[in-house]
């Protein structure tokens, strides 16, 4: 499996990174999240929008979905065949009240949308864990393999799920109140139970960013800072 951090960043822009996105790359290429910017980096890749054959929403934010109409629009006009899109419950409202917004794409689009919390794409076993933001959210783990928090504080449950590598957000600086992001403090105390081996943590503020160099001595574990197009196999 090869997965490649798309987009790393938040909802104000930051270091040019693009919005939350991850391609994880098997028999399938499957996007985690499709935050705006996710098509011009899968552009950089060389990947065309008519290989992708799923779509993994963690939740309904803009951060993390404001590119799947663009997906699919894109997909329309290159010929792209029926895109599988697995979401939160809200999902398939989701993308009626955007075929509301955008009439001129109502029967243009193809797509199939599953809102089951386990599933396979391919080989790959997906289980989903709900996680604690705000808003109907979720993370995924692909069996064995690899967990995606998408938006939550960190919490014990989703920390000990098996993988052997965990990607995280880390959306806030010491010291913060977070009920549905994760700080430093909050990601330390959940550690001892992370299954994986190493972290990538993503979805970082400005202000949390700006700290990074003490909130690695801080974790003390094998943690890395994603960043846009960096990548890594497993
Ligand atoms: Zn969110
Ligand atoms: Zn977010």
């Amino acid at each position: 499996m090869r997965v490649t951090f798309l987009g790393t960043g938040v909802s104000v822009p930051c270091e040019k990174r693009a919005q939350s996105s991850i391609l994880v790359e098997d028999n399938v290429k499957v996007l985690l999240d499709i935050g705006p910017g996710a098509l011009l980096r899968l552009e950089a890749l060389g990947v065309d929008p008519t290989e992708i054959d799923a779509v993994c929403i963690t939740h309904n934010h803009l951060d993390h979905n404001g590119d799947l109409v663009n997906l699919l629009k894109a997909r329309w006009l290159m010929d792209g065949e029926k895109l599988d899109i697995y979401g939160p419950k809200g999902t398939k409202n989701f993308l009626e009240s955007m075929l509301n917004a955008y009439p001129y794409l109502r029967g243009k689009l193809k797509f199939r949308i599953s809102e089951e919390s386990s599933f396979r794409i391919g080989e790959l076993v997906v289980n989903t864990v709900q996680t604690i933001h705000s808003i109907e959210s979720r993370a995924y783990v692909f069996e064995n393999v690899l967990a995606f928090s998408g938006d939550t504080k960190a919490f014990q449950e989703l920390m000990s799920a098996e993988c052997e590598v965990m990607i995280h957000e880390l959306s806030l600086p010491f010291g913060y109140r977070a009920d549905f992001h994760t700080t430093p403090e909050n990601l330390k105390e959940c550690l001892s139970y992370c299954k994986a081996k190493r972290i990538y943590l993503t979805h970082l503020y400005p202000m949390t960013l700006a700290q990074k160099d003490k909130i690695l001595e801080f974790l003390d574990f094998d943690a890395i800072i994603a960043q846009d197009l960096m990548g890594f196999e497993l």
